[in-house]
């Protein structure tokens, strides 16, 4: 693996990987209150330094520039110890990115670095309820008047609505234009028009709701890029951010299958240890290597968007589409080998197994990651 790496890298590591063993490996627990202890995650992973690693160094953040394989080491490490702390960070990035590749000198200094520092939330908002996979079916518009725009549409499955302070937000600019007529916008909370209607509680602890827009004022100077860039910024966002999806899956899984070896080592059943049955020893070692075959397609994905190379998309939907449907199988079967305890609410197994469901959803459903891959591949095909 370290082929993939520097000897940065591997400090990082090492670093969250301390910090995951000493603060969220102890206690996997749900809290009653989502949102204080996202807020408090936020936080420290702020204190830590490691929400710095989602802003180049001139705007707060750990290093020149930022690099996919960072945001891959962060998100499977604190997705080992907690999917939410996995969330937490997730968002700081995927909020932040758009800012950071489309964003004014301006507006990069106003809002990466209290979001580096975790002071700041931030939300990414594309998803509607009539627009998830189907992009051209946006309705949210963004009408110029003066010397702002006014936003009027409802967006759907938003993580930190409510919570976050910074929100990335995509509208039509020119409805005619279909998909090359949205633009992106940084929005503000405190926004008059800007309104969170509902908070959605889903399978497994995520802060997510709905927000309006209902004729929300935004001054011309939080358009990101130009009028009409909304699309391609919000698809290099996700080129880059894809692999991470698949880092977190490898995470859990890896999770899942230390709780497997530990809990077969420990389980005595016809006189002996689970462990010392073939079966079993059949399951962790496919469990082991599918989650090997991830991590080598997580940080290949990651080496190559890091290294400006132009096959970044297939890579990146392939380490998603694998380590995301990998990960559910080896949950699956870590649970399998917990037996009835594997399905008692609060158990490790039981909380992985939901929390690992969404991430073949977000981000891009497995489908549709393949219909990207097949694209990809029949466009560089010949003729036979
Ligand atoms: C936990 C979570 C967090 C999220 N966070 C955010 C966020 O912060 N910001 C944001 O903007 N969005 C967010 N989303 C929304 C997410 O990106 C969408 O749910 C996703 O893009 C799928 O859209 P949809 O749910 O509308 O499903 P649909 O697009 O309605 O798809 C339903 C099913 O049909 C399949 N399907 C659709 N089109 C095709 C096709 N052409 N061929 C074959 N199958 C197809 C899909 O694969 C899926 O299985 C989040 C979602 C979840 C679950």
């Amino acid at each position: 693996m370290d082929f993939f790496f520097n000897q940065e890298h591997l400090l990082l590591r090492s670093r969250v990987r301390s910090w995951v063993e000493k603060n969220l490996i102890p206690g996997i627990r749900e809290e009653a209150d989502i949102d204080k202890q996202a807020r408090q995650l936020v936080s420290h992973l702020g204190q830590e330094g490691f929400t710095a690693y989602v802003a180049a160094k001139k705007f707060g953040g750990a290093r020149e520039n930022v690099q996919a394989r960072d945001l891959c080491i962060l998100r499977e490490e604190l997705a080992r110890g907690s999917a939410l702390a996995d969330t937490m960070f997730a968002m700081q990035a995927l909020g932040s990115y758009p800012i950071t590749i489309a964003g004014s000198e301006e507006q990069k200094q106003r809002y990466l670095p209290p979001i580096a520092r975790g002071e700041a939330i931030a939300a990414f908002a594309l998803t509607e309820p009539q627009a998830g996979s189907d992009l051209s079916s946006m309705e949210t518009r963004a009408v110029s008047r003066g010397g702002e725009y006014r936003l009027t549409g409802v967006k759907c499955f938003i993580s930190n609505a409510g919570l976050a302070q910074t929100y990335t937000v995509f509208a039509l600019t020119d409805p005619e234009k279909k998909t090359k007529g949205i633009s992106a916008f940084v929005v503000e909370a405190n926004t008059p028009g800007f309104v969170l209607k509902e908070r959605t509680p889903l399978l497994s602890p995520h802060p997510i709701g709905v927000i309006a827009f209902e004729d929300c004022r935004v001054p011309r100077t939080q358009l990101l890029g130009q009028e009409g860039e909304g699309l391609k910024i919000a698809l290099t966002t996700l080129d880059t951010l894809r692999c991470t999806v698949g880092a977190a899956a490898v995470g859990l899984a890896q999770r899942a299958l230390e709780e497997a070896v530990q809990y077969s080592r420990k389980r005595r059943q016809f006189g002996q240890a689970l462990a010392e049955f073939q079966a079993t020893q059949f399951k962790l070692a496919d469990m082991a290597t599918e989650l090997e075959a991830s991590r080598l397609l997580v940080y290949q994905a990651a080496w190559t968007r890091d290294h400006n190379q132009s096959d970044l998309k297939q890579k990146s939907s392939m380490a998603k589409l694998y380590a995301t449907e990998a990960a559910q199988r080896i949950v699956d079967q870590a649970l399998q080998i917990h037996g009835g305890t594997g399905v008692v609410v609060g158990t490790p197994v039981e909380r992985l197994y939901r929390d690992v469901r969404a991430l073949r959803i977000y981000e891009g459903t497995s489908e549709i990651q393949r219909l990207v891959i097949a694209r990809n591949l029949l466009k560089n095909s010949q003729p036979g």
